[in-house]
């Protein structure tokens, strides 16, 4: 998201440059006391996604405003995006079937 650097600057200062995983991603994260501890600090690489919608294409992403985007690092955006887009695909999906004409 790196066309947006003022909206990424802000995520990024808010979360102290650090991900903002809590185990969403499915690593406990135990061993850093239940946090993602990756961060600009060790030399990860950030993204910023919406919060409600982590698998959201960027030119939807970039209309979150800034306090509903967070900060995560490649490890846990990958499972956090894949189950994410999972689930955008399962609601096309019903959306398309909903908008099936019916036979009878
Ligand atoms: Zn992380
Ligand atoms: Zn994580």
């Amino acid at each position: 998201m790196n066309h947006l650097p003022d909206l990424y600057e802000t995520v990024l200062e808010r979360s102290a440059g650090r991900c903002q995983c809590t185990g969403q991603c499915g690593f406990k994260h135990r061993t850093e006391g239940g946090e993602c501890r990756h961060g600009r600090h060790d030399g990860s690489r950030l993204t910023v996604v919406p919060v409600a919608d982590p698998a959201a294409p960027p030119r939807a992403a970039c209309l979150v405003p800034a306090e509903q985007m967070t900060a995560l690092c490649r490890e846990c955006l990958g499972p956090i995006r894949a189950k994410a887009s999972k689930a955008r695909q399962q609601h096309l999906a019903e959306r398309a079937a909903d908008t099936e004409p019916t036979l009878f």
